[in-house]
């Protein structure tokens, strides 16, 4: 049954969930443009992702977001249930897999990011796994949340979950994600250990600001406003007791 962008392969009859397929025009998806197309060639719904500020995961079906990664749930013998976090193959498309000409997890033309997985694909991972599993995968189970570590810099098992936790500069309304650094919340002179509740991600200009001009988040923890020496807030102002 045809009905204009999405066809509903299966009979009406069939059991289980109904699957949507986008309309095939001209051997396409009906949502590809073509090159010379006005808005752009490639994917409408990507583009439309782009032009409105969404994640392309809000706005395509779910094969064409989570592609080249796939959630596989495999039923064991003890009734449980194991999700497995694996490369969407042909062979996730059934017999019709082989047909393809190219498939981009083996073309190594496709390999081209300059990130990790888990950092590159934060959305959709969030919505594959959920976020407690996630971060039991990028930890490796280990609760790193709780640990204690004597050395000055964060261990890369704590500089992950921090990212994972909060992937943007601390100071309030700033939104920059790159080349953070871990500011310790209390001088490590003093305390001596790394916690990851006890370190702040700042971006260049802000942790620039701390470094060289004396500014200083105020207390407390988590996003929150980084203020000039002679403001009020600033801990070094706080009245003494
Ligand atoms: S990504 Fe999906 S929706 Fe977009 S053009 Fe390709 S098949 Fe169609
Ligand atoms: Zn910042």
């Amino acid at each position: 049954m045809a009905l204009g962008w999405t066809t509903n392969p299966e009979p009406d009859d069939e059991p289980g969930p109904t699957e949507w397929k986008t309309t095939v025009v001209d051997d396409a998806c009906i949502f590809l443009n073509r090159p010379g197309f006005d808005a752009g060639p490639g994917c409408a719904l990507h583009l439309h992702a782009m032009n409105t500020g969404k994640h392309f995961s809000d706005t395509k079906p779910t094969v064409c977001w989570q592609l080249p990664l796939r959630a596989v749930d495999r039923d064991e013998e003890d009734e449980s249930v194991t999700s497995v976090l694996t490369e969407f193959g042909r062979d996730g498309w059934g017999e019709g897999g082989e047909e393809f000409a190219w498939w981009c997890t083996e073309s190594k033309d496709a390999f081209t990011g300059g990130e990790p997985v888990y950092k590159s694909m934060e959305p959709e991972l969030r919505k594959m796994l959920g976020d407690a599993v996630v971060k039991l995968v990028i930890t490796k189970g280990v609760d790193v949340m709780n640990v204690t570590h004597l050395g000055r810099g964060a261990t890369a098992a704590q500089r992950v979950a921090l990212w994972w936790s909060q992937s943007a500069c601390t100071v309030l309304g700033c939104t920059r994600t790159r080349r953070l650094q871990n500011d310790h919340r209390y001088e490590w002179v003093k305390t001596k250990r790394t916690r990851v509740d006890e370190l702040d991600p700042l971006c260049k200009h802000h942790h620039d600001l701390k470094t060289r001009d004396n500014w200083a988040l105020v207390e407390g923890e988590g996003p929150r406003p980084m203020v000039p020496p002679d403001d009020p807030r600033h801990p070094k102002n706080k009245p003494k007791q």
